[in-house]
């Protein structure tokens, strides 16, 4: 950092002014004490009474120097200095006179201790004096005694000079001094101006190059690639699930995963290939002087496979992945914030194909970036105007062959473009923000509906609700079921959250605190497509849900595929030996419910008994079973 000037150092050049102006004030005292003695042993009894004069008008010089008045003292110390050289001159030997000696030495002193006026003026002084006596004595009316030189002059002389000698040496050497420190001072805002560059164009946690250099470097890079008919690699590297670390394990421990992961990331590409941090979790390749594009996808994978190494954090080992966009110039364009973009794009489409891959951009992601903006936009207009409804898939009691519920399934009934599934839109609204608002709907729709099939007389339904991980983080959610389930008069435990297994791996400890506080007024919790994420069996634990739902994959294939049937197998074999209950999702035929409930699965769900209903029609489903004029298909 560039110091500020400091108060002291001002007080120091005072007290260094005072300092010379008293030793200066000694030396002159000495060597007058000195002419003195010299004038009384010669018998000059006029000069050695103009010398004592002058010796104790000085001590005023040095009195007002005591006194901090230095500028004055100094001017006091000059003129009385002056008067008594001119003197001197005039009554001894005129222009040469000894004593003129010590004009040189009274300027040298006034330019280093006094302001420019009293050099100037004593000066002025001195010259008059010796024009005034060269000028009588040409027209003969000033006749100087020309004593010849005797030792006693030497004597003077040397005296003199040995005066001046010292005032110019204590002079010299502040000078010298003061250039040092200028130098020094110098290179100290040097180096600062480069720290603050360095500042400037880096990130302070991993030193790497920021955006700002990034684009710089990107630039350079273009016009070197147009002459040599290359093509460079924009990448854009962005952690999949770095905020659920961070918050979980703490800041240190995020920066120490970020340092580690910007170290790889910097190892894999060359010298001259450029590495930056955006800031957060997303970073900046650019790769130079490419040939073959197959080189940008070698990088990318490596890229891949050395950020999912694990990272030792607090003697544990974390893991993450991350999503890569990449766009090439020129071919996406040479623009740095437009290939930017493209590169951005390029790697949401890397993170909604699943995470942990990389993807090239092209024309079609930009359109349907331009489709999303567009359907987010409706979508915001949508909700208030009522646009979403629910449909209900029915949940069969695999043991006692009845409908025990429902899942509330949200259709978009779009003005222009007719009825749209979920797929096309939650995650538009999970990366909007919107879910919340659309989700706080679905919960009290969904209440809102099951009390009336209550009112119908059906009070066994249960409803489950799909719940995203950001209506955790970003809303109220607690204070909307608890608003829901009071205004419509439902007992908390028909009510059942269906969380995914990728959901509970975002959630963080304060996220995962409030789910539990949601636990404790009796809803019921269930895991969502369980086999597709991590199928950590912790989370069961650390979650104590009630409910696991075997992701449709399993079983739409359990027939045919031996492993998926071992897996389907070990799943409820694991959940009921917790007390967990298992629903098979995407039942589709007779066969396979059969095969689940062979394996002692509880729930069944699927197009076998209906597809998601809007909520007459379900409630029709369920009342013509009850009152027996249709049966649930009767299995072995
Ligand atoms: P999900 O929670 O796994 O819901 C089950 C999906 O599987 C539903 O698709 C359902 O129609 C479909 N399905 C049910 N039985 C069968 C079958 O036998 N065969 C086949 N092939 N499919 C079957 P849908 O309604 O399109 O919902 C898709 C996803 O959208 C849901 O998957 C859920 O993750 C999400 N979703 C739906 N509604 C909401 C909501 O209100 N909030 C949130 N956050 N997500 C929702
Ligand atoms: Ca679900
Ligand atoms: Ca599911």
């Amino acid at each position: 950092m560039l110091n500020a000037p400091k108060k002291t150092q001002a007080d120091s050049i005072e007290d260094l002014q005072r300092q010379r102006l008293v030793q200066i004030f000694w030396a002159v005292e000495f060597a007058i004490i000195l002419c003195g003695t010299v004038f009384i042993l010669r018998g000059s009894t006029a000069e050695t009474l103009i010398l004592i004069v002058t010796g104790l008008s000085l001590v005023s010089s040095y009195g007002l120097a005591m006194r901090g008045k230095i500028g004055l003292g100094a001017n006091v110390l000059l003129c009385i200095l002056t008067l008594m050289a001119c003197t001197l001159v005039w009554i001894n030997n005129g222009l040469r006179d000894e004593a003129i000696l010590v004009f040189p030495g009274i300027l040298i002193f006034s330019l280093y201790i006094g302001r420019r006026s009293i050099f100037f003026f004593l000066l002025s002084i001195m010259v008059s004096e010796i024009l005034i006596i060269g000028v009588l004595s040409f027209t003969g009316h000033y006749d100087a005694s020309t004593e010849p030189a005797s030792f006693f002059t030497a004597v003077v002389i040397t005296i003199v000079l040995t005066c001046i000698a010292f005032g110019s040496y204590l002079t010299s050497n502040d000078l010298r001094k003061a250039l040092k420190r200028l130098e020094e001072e110098n290179q100290r805002v040097r180096k600062s101006q480069g720290e603050i560059s360095h500042l400037v164009h880096h990130d302070a946690l991993t030193n790497l190059p920021n955006r700002i250099l990034a684009k710089d470097r990107f630039t350079q890079a273009v016009a070197l690639s147009q002459r040599n008919k290359m093509s460079i690699g924009l990448m854009f590297i962005d952690l999949d699930n770095f905020k659920t670390i961070n918050d979980s394990l703490g800041h240190q421990s995020g920066d120490h995963l970020l340092k580690e992961l910007s170290f790889r990331l910097s190892r894999i590409v060359r010298v001259s290939d450029t590495v930056c941090r955006l800031g957060g979790d997303e970073f900046l390749v650019i790769i130079h002087n490419i040939t073959d594009i197959d080189y940008v996808s070698k990088v990318a994978r490596k890229m891949l496979a050395s950020i999912e190494e694990p990272v030792k954090i607090q003697g544990e080992l974390i893991s993450t992945t991350c999503s890569i966009g990449i766009a090439m110039s020129p071919d996406d364009s040479s623009d740095f914030e437009t290939l930017f973009m493209c590169a951005d794009l390029a790697m949401y489409h890397s993170k909604d194909a699943g995470r942990n891959n990389f993807s090239f951009y092209n024309e079609q992601m930009n359109i349907n970036a331009k489709q999303h903006l567009s359907l987010i936009s409706d979508m915001r207009k949508g909700i208030p105007n009522n646009e979403f409804v629910l449909y209900f898939q029915p949940k069969i009691d695999l043991k006692t062959n009845t409908v025990m519920g429902a899942e509330a399934l949200v259709r978009w009934q779009h003005p222009e473009k007719g009825l749209i599934f979920p797929d096309e839109f939650i995650h538009l609204a999970e990366r909007s923000g919107l879910i919340v608002d659309l989700g706080e709907w679905v919960i009290q729709e969904a209440c809102r509906t099951c009390r009336q099939w209550h009112l119908m007389g059906h009070q066994q339904l249960s409803i489950g609700v799909n719940v995203s991980s950001i209506q955790f983080k970003r809303g109220n959610i607690k204070q909307v079921i608890e608003e829901s389930l009071g205004s419509n008069n439902l007992q908390p435990n028909l009510l059942e959250i269906e969380l995914t297994e990728s959901t509970l791996m975002d959630l963080s400890p304060s996220v995962a605190e409030s789910m539990n506080e949601i636990h404790k007024l009796g809803i019921q919790f269930s895991i969502d497509d369980f086999g597709t994420g991590y199928s950590n069996l912790g989370y069961l634990k650390l979650f104590n849900v009630e409910t696991l739902k075997i992701d449709r994959s399993f079983i739409q294939d359990i027939l045919n595929d031996k492993g998926d049937e071992t897996i389907v197998n070990a799943i409820i074999q694991i959940a009921s030996s917790m007390k967990i209950q298992t629903v098979a999702e995407g039942i589709e035929d007779l066969a396979t419910v059969n095969k689940v409930r062979a394996l002692n699965c509880d729930i069944g769900q699927g197009y076998f008994w209906s597809r998601p209903l809007p909520a007459d029609e379900f409630i029709n489903y369920v009342d013509a079973i009850a009152k027996g004029s249709c049966t649930l298909p009767e299995t072995s």
